[in-house]
């Protein structure tokens, strides 16, 4: 090994050490930028760098690549198509903006034409059907929900069965959520998806759960097949890392992030933009 090698070996850990903390700081999981920097210790050829110039950008470019490789789990998740019905199935944790983003994600696909309608099948927090009910009506959404059923495996067959004879292209099932991950959550989870058979599983987020993501988006997935995730509340100060944890738990895609309260503070998910946010 030359000195030149030696030194930047220096230069390549110095590297990986300010962007470690950065990344610690954005809530990406220990494990994963331990991963990331074994990863980058064997693409990064030390020879290569002695000889070049510029070895900062070149490693700070190798660690934005390999991040960005982590949040494609190499398949892209199922995507509905206008005129064809599909069904959403929308879970996470109370309190993770699952009933706005279910708003959200219909009023997106709403203002491309599409016809979508929501089902509120939370019949666990009090006041979900009307916060439901309250935005749909703002976005002239069609909804389906009950004050007085109290099995949400019932109300959200009903809402699907309903919307698809009305030919909605969109049927998107809100769930319930809890503070914490209980077992009741996940079976109900799993009785509400096996009965609706939804197209596509969506798991929302908040962005500033910080370590906690690995294991939520896990303890999901045990339980329904979560094919997509969405982060909410990127319009705060967390930088969301723990996206990272719940693509590498869920072996899915992020494919929106929530910008904000308003319906339309949603956007598609953009790899480079959401890597540059996290390293600073
Ligand atoms: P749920 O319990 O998961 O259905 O969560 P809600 O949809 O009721 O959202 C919880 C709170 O988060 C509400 O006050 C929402 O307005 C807020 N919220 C949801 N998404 C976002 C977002 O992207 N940004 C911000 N700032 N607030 C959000």
């Amino acid at each position: 090994m030359s000195n030149a090698t030696i030194i930047d070996e220096k230069v390549l850990n110095e590297c990986l050490n300010e962007i470690t903390r950065a990344l610690l700081q954005a809530d990406v999981q220990f494990k994963l930028v331990r991963d990331m920097q074994t990863n980058i210790k064997k693409i990064v050829n030390l020879d290569d760098l002695a000889a070049g110039h510029n070895k900062r950008k070149i490693i700070q470019q190798a660690i934005f690549n390999e991040l960005c490789k982590m949040l494609d789990p190499g398949k892209p998740s199922f995507t509905p198509k206008k005129g064809k019905t599909s069904v959403v199935m929308f879970v996470g944790l109370q309190g993770s903006g699952k009933t706005t983003t279910c708003t959200k994600y219909a009023y997106y696909h709403q203002k491309k034409g599409w016809k979508p309608a929501l089902v509120c099948a939370d019949t666990f927090r009090a006041g979900a059907f009307d916060q439901l009910k309250q935005n749909a009506t703002k976005a002239k959404i069609p909804f389906y929900g009950s004050y007085m059923e109290s099995d949400p495996v019932k109300i959200a067959v009903e809402g699907v069965e309903r919307f698809k004879k009305e030919n909605c292209d969109l049927i998107i099932v809100d769930t319930s959520g809890r503070h914490k991950q209980e077992v009741a959550l996940f079976e109900e989870m799993r009785q509400v998806s096996e009965a609706t058979k939804p197209d596509l599983v969506l798991f929302v987020m908040d962005s500033s759960i910080g370590q906690a993501a690995f294991d939520q988006a896990q303890a999901f997935k045990q339980s329904v097949a979560v094919g997509a995730v969405i982060v909410t509340k990127m319009d705060g100060h967390a930088k969301g890392g723990g996206a990272l944890s719940a693509v590498a738990a869920t072996k899915s895609p992020v494919i929106f992030i929530g910008t904000g309260e308003h319906m339309d503070e949603f956007e598609v998910f953009d790899v480079k933009p959401f890597v540059s946010r996290l390293l600073g």
